[in-house]
């Protein structure tokens, strides 16, 4: 059967699917799969050689019963209001699954940066922040990186909020956005957190069914932010790197990729392209290495059911939002494939998100080892909860963890009521 859903539908039937699971309430099921807000802007910012051209923003606040709606902004050419749903039903979910007082949020702007400036990415940045206005703020909506943005894209957003607000409460604000530079707010930890996470989470698995990490193969599409911590920090645990895909190529050695190395190859390229300790290899035939664990930290709907019969893996470890189809998830139960869900897999950023967020409330500055452990902890604990929870339901786990946010969702709900 041909699979032909969207971002936003997949979100939507995996979300049912825990809900009938659960007998949700039908009240609190109208409430969830709707979005509380979507906010669409269309902003002017003037190009390097003087023309205007205009852009399309996008902020969409799926719920906030739990706290101030969180996530990430997107730049890239297929960010649309459908895209943006789904991604913050996502963030809903990962907030409640692993306890933090944050709702679910997404957005960003259909740009594909490459083909700007540094100075026109900046301008667009800071004109789409100010598009936005107060439909962000520090207790209200708190945006983070996500594909195609970083650090700096938040230093941004940051200073060009503050300058919106009054001059004596500027520094009560800087907990408008997190991933921030340390310098500007970030906690430390927060840039390799949701990689880091990948990891905790790879660990506990492996240690669930004892299976040694040691020689243990993996490959990873994506070698962005997540792809690449997620790499690197699997390495020291004597791990091997067998292929690699990115938006430039994708490549294999079967002796082993370095991560680092190639960290730095692709930090001073632009992509794994061309990499010369592995050889080029048919991007179809990547999905087919002979590799234990696979982690997706790119784009959603890459594990179709088209991909999921070519998969090796013993351990598909969700490093990116909605890479597997629904479709391709059946296919992955039924080769006996186990698979870490994104809501889980990849919470260590919105974790750490957190932790920056209260640093910044309370004037303090953790160290890693703090950030490392407190991260680790939350993760394991999540991990433990939907594990039991996937058993108790004889579910599997991703429909285990929508179960462990929905329940706490709806508790809520059950407490406060619906005004009036
Ligand atoms: P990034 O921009 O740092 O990296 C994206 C990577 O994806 C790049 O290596 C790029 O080459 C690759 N890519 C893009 N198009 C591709 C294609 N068609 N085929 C193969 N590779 C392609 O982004 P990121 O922050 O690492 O985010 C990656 C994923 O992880 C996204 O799904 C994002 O939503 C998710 N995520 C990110 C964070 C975070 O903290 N950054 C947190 C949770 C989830």
């Amino acid at each position: 059967m041909a699979e032909k859903l969207n971002v936003h539908e997949m979100a939507l039937m995996q979300f049912h699917n825990a809900a009938d699971a659960i007998n949700l309430s039908a009240d609190i099921r109208r409430i969830l799969e709707k979005p509380m807000n979507q906010f669409k802007v269309n902003f002017p910012v003037k190009m390097d050689d003087g023309h205007i051209q205009v852009f399309q923003g996008y902020r969409m606040q799926h719920n906030n019963v739990l706290g101030p709606f969180k996530g990430g902004l997107r730049y890239h050419p297929t960010v649309n209001t459908a895209e943006s749903i789904a991604l913050a039903m996502w963030m809903t979910w990962k907030s409640a699954l692993v306890d933090i007082p944050f709702g679910g949020a997404k957005g960003g702007i259909q740009i594909d940066p490459s083909q700007y400036s540094k100075g026109e990415i900046e301008r667009v940045t800071r004109r789409f922040t100010y598009a936005l206005g107060q439909t962000i703020g520090p207790e209200f909506d708190i945006p983070a990186p996500d594909v195609n943005t970083n650090a700096q894209t938040m230093a941004w957003i940051l200073d060009t909020y503050l300058l919106t607000v009054p001059p004596h409460e500027r520094h009560a604000h800087i907990h408008v956005v997190t991933g921030k530079p340390l310098g500007s707010g970030g906690s430390e930890g927060r840039d390799k957190a949701t990689g880091q996470g990948v990891v905790y989470l790879i660990e506990e698995w492996a240690n669930d069914r004892a299976f040694p990490l040691k020689n243990a193969t993996y490959m990873v599409q994506g070698f962005g932010n997540v792809g690449s911590w997620s790499a690197r920090l699997l390495k020291p645990f004597g791990a091997k790197m067998v292929a690699v895909q990115d938006h430039t190529g994708s490549i294999r050695n079967y002796k082993g990729i370095d991560p680092d190395d190639l960290y730095q190859y692709v930090q001073s390229t632009g992509g794994v392209k061309d990499y010369p300790q592995a050889e080029a290899i048919d991007p179809d035939d990547f999905f087919a290495s002979e590799a234990d664990i696979f982690i997706p930290a790119a784009l959603s709907e890459v594990i179709t059911e088209d991909i999921a019969p070519k998969l090796k893996v013993k351990l598909v470890a969700e490093g990116a939002n909605g890479p597997t189809t629904p479709h391709g998830d059946r296919i992955l139960r039924e080769h006996g494939v186990s698979v870490i869900p994104d809501v889980l897999c990849n919470a260590g950023g919105v974790t750490v998100s957190y932790f920056e967020w209260l640093q910044n409330k309370r004037s303090e500055f953790w160290d890693i080892e703090e950030v490392d452990m407190k991260l680790r902890r939350r993760l394991t604990k999540a991990y433990r909860h939907i594990t039991n929870i996937a058993k108790q339901h004889d579910c599997d786990l991703r429909t285990g963890a929508y179960i462990a946010a929905l329940l706490r969702i709806e508790n809520t709900y059950k407490h406060r009521g619906i005004f009036p």
